[in-house]
């Protein structure tokens, strides 16, 4: 039996909270599951540390999350929280943590769970796609960098590299391959999303993408303006499978997506490298909400179903693979019997109350048939 060691960041706000809801569930499906060993080493990270001591990420921590199998947190950040010259603390950390693991894809399921309330009035086929953002360069390149001109000028340049490109696009590829396709027909696909007709960067994203294109003839592949893409994904949303873009455009149109389908306490994500990689919801801390056990847990317990389905790909290991699907299931059936639900989703269970909902659901999710795409890779 393989066991996997995980790095976790509770971190500040909703976030130690939206944890302890995920080990309830993860100890859980440990429990019930022959050959899965996961075990767990839990680390103060974030900003109430920096209130503390004047460090968001210590290096012990740091070191810690490089050793190993995966990292899971849950929401960094306090408004109150800031650095001297007045910014937040979060964004330091999160980018110095990301280009630490190399995670350059992120990752960001928008699916549609029967019984969640979406804001379509027709959800035709089904909603159930994936944005991919390239996790290191575009606009956040220059991230503390830029360039400043006294009180009048400030840049922040757009920085594309035909290595960052092909990594973020060979991902997409290798995922829209794991996956169902879209929910129209079932096509396989990857389209890019840009601003080409604009950006000499963006023209040369999207060049290189179709270069990666050519390894994966059995993948449709197409390209669309951001603009266009903020409309369709509105519009038919069921036309897509794998999207792909830069920096930025992820940024914006995955909480875009996110709105689609539930709103950020549903929504997981996973940030990807060739080595690392590390999972955590959509949300912030939402600090208003916190201590008060009424957070939404289901971005968080969805986040760890993606890690558990990356574990598995990654080393090969069916056991790990099988309780994604499981726990996913659960997560759907919890979902579908809109009993317990926590007030966002307008319901009035605790956030303990949702993840012992989801633990109870593991034994009859086990036993169902899979009904998950992949996630992740
Ligand atoms: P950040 O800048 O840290 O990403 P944000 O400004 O996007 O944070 P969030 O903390 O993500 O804000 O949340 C915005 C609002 O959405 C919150 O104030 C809260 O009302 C709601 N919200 C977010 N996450 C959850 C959750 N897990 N459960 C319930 N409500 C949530």
């Amino acid at each position: 039996m393989t066991s996997y060691r995980i790095a976790l960041l509770p971190g500040d706000g909703i976030g130690p909270e939206c944890m302890d809801a995920t080990r309830i569930v993860l100890d859980r499906l440990i429990t019930e599951t022959t050959g899965l060993d996961l075990t767990f080493t839990s680390h103060h990270a974030g900003a109430e540390l920096y209130r503390e001591t004047g460090e968001t990420l210590p290096q012990s921590v740091l070191q810690d999350c490089l050793d190993a199998d995966a990292v899971l947190l849950s929401a960094i950040g306090l408004p109150d929280v800031r650095h001297p010259d007045g910014t937040e603390v979060q964004p330091t950390m999160m980018v110095g943590l990301r280009r630490a693991l190399g995670v350059h894809s992120a990752v960001r399921p928008v699916k549609l769970y029967p019984g969640v309330p979406g804001v379509l009035r027709d959800a035709g086929p089904g909603i159930d796609f994936i944005v991919i953002r390239e996790n290191l360069e575009g606009l956040f390149a220059s991230f503390g960098g830029g360039s400043r001109v006294g009180d009048e000028v400030v840049t922040d340049t757009m920085v594309v590299t035909r290595k960052g490109t092909s990594q973020v696009s060979d991902f997409a590829f290798r995922l829209a391959q794991r996956r169902n396709g879209r929910p129209r027909d079932g096509k396989k696909m990857v389209t890019c999303v840009d601003k080409a007709n604009v950006f000499r960067s963006l023209a040369f994203f999207r060049k290189v993408f179709f270069d990666v294109a050519e390894n994966y003839p059995d993948i449709h592949s197409d390209a669309v303006y951001v603009d266009a893409m903020s409309l369709y994904m509105v519009q038919n949303p069921w036309d897509f499978d794998v999207l792909v873009m830069e920096n930025q455009f992820g940024d914006i149109l995955s909480d875009l997506g996110a709105g689609l389908v539930g709103g950020l306490g549903l929504g997981p994500s996973a940030e990807i490298g060739e080595h690392h990689a590390l999972f955590q919801p959509s949300h912030g801390t939402a600090p208003q909400l916190a201590g008060k056990n009424v957070a939404n847990p289901l971005a968080t317990i969805l986040s760890a179903a993606m890690m558990l389905d990356w574990l598995g790909d990654k080393h090969d290991n069916t056991v790990c693979l099988n309780a994604a699907v499981t726990l996913e299931n659960a997560v759907a059936q919890v979902l579908r019997e809109r009993q317990v639900r926590t007030p966002d989703m307008g319901g009035n269970a605790s956030t303990t109350e949702v993840a012992e909902a989801v633990a109870a659901a593991l034994s009859a999710a086990a036993s169902s048939t899979a009904t998950s795409s992949a996630t992740s890779l």
